[in-house]
């Protein structure tokens, strides 16, 4: 398969000596003997965010409750902050990103705002293809509003059963939904959706529409606010590489800084008062009212180190760098692992404003067992049933070699039938 130059060895090893991103590689602690390719469900640790979770647990120790006022970057506008700072990731303006929760608690607390239905206009739109945690909080706040989610969560089909088309979607967009809820970039398959188009196309119709970014957020740019997002939330332990239960980030439209935070709590309260404790609630008048909790300062002080790479790398170069690995590896799969006996192939759309950080590699059989079997080669992707093997190069840490030996083991657990070794029956996490 590897004979054309431009799918061998020797070329993975040219761009990566051409990659300008390549120098943030050993930042990162990269599992030993590993190709790890799963940074799209759980990012790297890196140097930088060892280095704020190692500051803030020694200001702890210095300084105890002082820490939330004296830390070198103070607790109690940690939220604030880190959404200050990775506002250039996303396009937001002052104010409206923060810091807080996470995914889950986030949805419930935007649409909780946000799904308000009146008279005819009652249904919230969503798609059959979103992460299902999405779908069950719609559910829930349909149903907190007295109502019933088979009648009013109307679901966007999908005609392959891995991607959306758009068009149908704005057709959805009827005189009785009060809602529009979508992912970005779909987990299986990788697809990104057009949210420019959708978000406008949702505001043409009178629909505020809200986004789930956790797909895309640090491997994708967006421009929340140039495009009149209305609210959005987005998890920071993928491709943000926050670590395992990282807080995740929450987004409001200025134009919204009215609204009301129906999930209150005290950390959404005006910070000058806050500590006034008054009983009365008084929500910050931006992005930070809808912070419900203190924030789990020393798990989510690994955000720092890890935004500051991100920002210093840059997300439109990390964008470029992964539609080039995306590519690469999609072409080899193209030059020699499409034909018998491999039948591999992809499943996220080819083009590059349709897809997001990875590539949904599907093989029609075999696809949980070859999985497995590349995991016991010491290269980590991940699947999605029932035929998707994830692979998700990482701009900040992946090189275009790693993605060549990937071929190869392909390419052999074919050749070899090694995936007979491994069972049918599927890991509590795969
Ligand atoms: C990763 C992800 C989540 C994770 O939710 P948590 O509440 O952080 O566990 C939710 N939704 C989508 C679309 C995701 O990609």
């Amino acid at each position: 398969m590897l004979k054309d130059f431009s799918v061998s060895r020797g070329y993975a090893r040219t761009l990566d000596s051409q990659d300008s991103l390549g120098h943030f590689r050993k930042r990162f602690f990269l599992p030993e003997n590993t190709i790890y390719l799963d940074g799209n469900s759980l990012g790297l640790l890196s140097e930088d965010a060892e280095g704020t979770l190692l500051r803030v647990l020694d200001e702890w120790k210095r300084l105890g409750i002082r820490g939330w006022l004296e830390g070198q970057r103070p607790w109690f506008f940690f939220g604030e902050q880190l959404g200050e700072m990775a506002s250039a990731l996303v396009g937001a303006k002052a104010g409206e990103l923060v810091f807080s929760g996470t995914t889950t608690v986030n949805i419930h607390a935007l649409i909780s705002t946000f799904y308000q239905p009146s008279g005819k206009r009652s249904k919230i739109l969503a798609d059959e293809l979103n992460f299902p945690s999405d779908l069950y909080a719609l559910q829930g706040q349909i149903k907190m509003k007295g109502l019933d989610p088979d009648q009013e969560l109307v679901l966007a089909r999908s005609r392959d059963g891995r991607t959306l088309d758009e068009e149908s979607i704005v057709e959805m967009m009827t005189d009785e939904v009060a809602l529009v809820y979508l992912p970005s970039v779909l987990f299986a398959s990788g697809q990104l959706l057009d949210m420019e188009y959708l978000t406008r196309a949702a505001h043409e119709r009178g629909i505020p529409i809200g986004w789930d970014c956790s797909h895309s957020a640090g491997a994708v740019p967006h421009y929340f606010h140039k495009w009149g997002v209305d609210f959005a939330t987005f998890c920071s332990y993928k491709y943000l590489n926050g670590g395992p239960g990282c807080a995740a980030f929450l987004y409001i439209n200025k134009k919204h800084f009215d609204r009301e935070p129906l999930m209150a709590g005290w950390f959404g309260f005006v910070k000058e008062r806050q500590f006034d404790l008054s009983l009365q609630f008084e929500p910050a008048p931006h992005a930070g009212g809808w912070q419900i909790s203190s924030l789990g300062v020393l798990g989510s002080s690994t955000m720092e180190g890890a935004l500051q790479i991100t920002l210093e790398a840059g997300i439109e170069n990390i964008r470029q760098k992964s539609l080039m690995l995306t590519s690469y590896f999609m072409k080899l799969i193209d030059a020699g692992l499409r034909k018998a006996p491999y039948h591999f192939s992809y499943v996220n759309p080819a083009e590059a404003h349709r897809r997001g950080g990875h590539v949904a590699l599907i093989h029609p059989s075999e696809a949980l067992r070859i999985n497995e079997a590349l995991k016991a080669r010491g290269i980590i992707p991940d699947f999605r049933p029932p035929d998707i093997i994830r692979i998700a190069p990482i701009a900040l840490y992946n090189t275009f070699e790693e993605l060549w030996e990937l071929a190869k083991a392909l390419q052999e657990i074919m050749d070899r039938q090694e995936f007979k070794r491994f069972e049918h029956s599927r890991k509590a996490i795969s």
